[in-house]
């Protein structure tokens, strides 16, 4: 039996993989990736693939970037675990020490957990035990924003607004007060921006007005809400969030997990609008896509809250075993070393321009109804009647088939829904960039003709 046979067997035979319908998975012929180059995922058998969403928007310098390769394998040699539980390891320092330098001013610590969902979850119940000790046990709610994304723990579900990911759970999860968020192809309040003046940031003000009482904090997906299908915030909404959160005093919980680290064109989204969170939460790309690892950065004057003799109990009580591996932190400072090095973002300026460019001739395509951008994120939202704005009826699993039309013709990407999801590697070089392009373009055209 072929090596690729026996494992494509053991697959089916062994793995509930995430987020898939394992009905459809069991009838697909799996594509095993086995090794990763720049750009490029390379199956067992050979085949190469562009990775057009970053190892689902985690990859920023490539695939087996040599720098950081060889900061794991240093790693490796000293130790790779030790726990952060009153210990300490000098990756885990040196990085904390780097993220408050880089992240907006303000945030000047660092508390370690190993994902998105996590680093959310710390966000919430630190906001929560802050409101505590405070005094204030009556701030006990958050608001959070309709189509928000924030991971798949119970916190993070709570506090997401996504129905099909989330409603299934409701019993499970603690209520919010839900804000509009700004969907400007379908908005919500029926207005036009930029003339409708981002009313949707007035529901925003009535609920904080109402209820800021009540409130601990507000957690935002700042620029876009990747998950629901990459939806851009119009210019302003971010500072306006802000100014309510500072107006109503309010925290204000930025999850920069899918933004954060040069995805927006700047290292993190809130510098475009000059917002200084309260709690900044980063994953995905901190190691470049090499290691699980989140931090949760927060301000000293919340920390300080939370001393006192140990009798009192103001301690954090929350802490994961994998906390400030100093694996993934190695990885992570190679990281942000590699962006100082090749000048990433400085990089990155004309390749999002190309972009923009590229995405261009999408629209008038018959099946595009939106395409969205900010930085090097993008979503090409496939519907079925471009006047009346209508989208495909499920069953036709229209991002999907676009999505395996890409596979054949050497093109990794993942939908959301309908929507296809274009977020390749910084590190991207233009001519790759054109390639996946084009790819999508004849996908989306060959999927839709037929
Ligand atoms: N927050 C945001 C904004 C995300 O996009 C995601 C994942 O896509 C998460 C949190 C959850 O991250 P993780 O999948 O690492 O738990």
């Amino acid at each position: 039996m072929s090596r690729h046979k026996r494992l494509a067997e053991a697959d089916r035979q062994y793995i509930w993989h995430p987020f898939t319908q394992m009905r459809d998975y069991q009838e697909m012929e799996p594509v095993i990736i086995e090794r990763g180059e720049g750009s490029y995922l390379i199956d067992i058998n050979g085949r190469r693939y562009l990775d057009g969403v970053s190892s689902l928007w985690v990859t920023i310098h490539g695939h087996c970037r040599g720098e950081i390769d060889q900061a794991v394998i240093e790693q490796v040699g000293r130790i790779s675990h030790s726990t952060l539980l009153g210990l300490s390891n000098p990756p885990a320092i040196e990085l904390a020490k780097r993220l408050v330098e880089i992240t907006p001013a303000g945030l000047e610590r660092v508390f370690y957990s190993d994902n998105g969902s996590t680093g959310c979850e710390v966000a919430l119940k630190m906001a929560f035990q802050y409101r505590q000790l405070r005094g204030e046990g009556g701030k006990t709610r958050f608001i959070s924003f309709k189509n928000a994304y924030h991971g798949d723990t119970l916190g993070a579900v709570s506090v997401g607004g996504i129905d099909l990911f989330h409603e299934a759970y409701r019993p499970l999860l603690f209520p919010v007060l839900q804000a509009e968020a700004p969907y400007c192809y379908r908005c919500p309040l029926g207005l036009i921006w930029p003339g409708c003046g981002m009313e949707c940031l007035g529901t925003l003000e009535g609920i904080m007005k109402d209820h800021h009482q009540d409130v601990a904090a507000l957690i935002i997906e700042p620029l876009v809400q990747g998950a629901a299908g990459m939806i851009t915030q119009p210019p302003g909404f971010l500072a306006g969030v802000r100014e309510l959160c500072t107006r109503y005093g309010v925290l204000m919980i930025a999850d920069e997990v899918a933004v954060g680290f040069g995805r927006t064109g700047r290292m993190f989204a809130c510098e475009h609008e000059g917002v200084r969170p309260d709690m900044m939460v980063l994953a995905k790309g901190i190691t470049g896509g090499y290691l699980p690892l989140a931090a949760t950065l927060t301000t000293e004057e919340i920390y300080k809250v939370f001393l006192g003799e140990h009798h009192e109990f103001k301690t954090f009580f929350h802490g994961h075993t994998y906390t400030g591996n100093p694996l993934a932190c190695a990885a992570a400072l190679a990281n942000l070393a590699v962006f100082k090095n090749d000048k990433t973002l400085e990089q990155l300026a004309p390749k999002i321009d190309l972009l923009s460019q590229g995405l261009e001739r999408f629209k008038d395509l018959s099946v595009v109804g939106d395409v969205r951008q900010r930085g090097f994120m993008a979503g090409i939202e496939l519907v079925a009647d471009k006047e009346a704005k209508t989208p495909f009826p499920p069953h036709e699993r229209m991002g999907i088939r676009v999505i395996l039309e890409a596979r054949k013709r050497g093109v990794i990407i993942r939908p959301l829904g309908d929507v296809i999801v274009i977020m390749p590697p910084l590190s991207i070089t233009e001519g790759e960039l054109e390639e996946l392009l084009e790819v999508i373009y004849q996908s989306i055209e060959t999927v839709t003709a037929s």
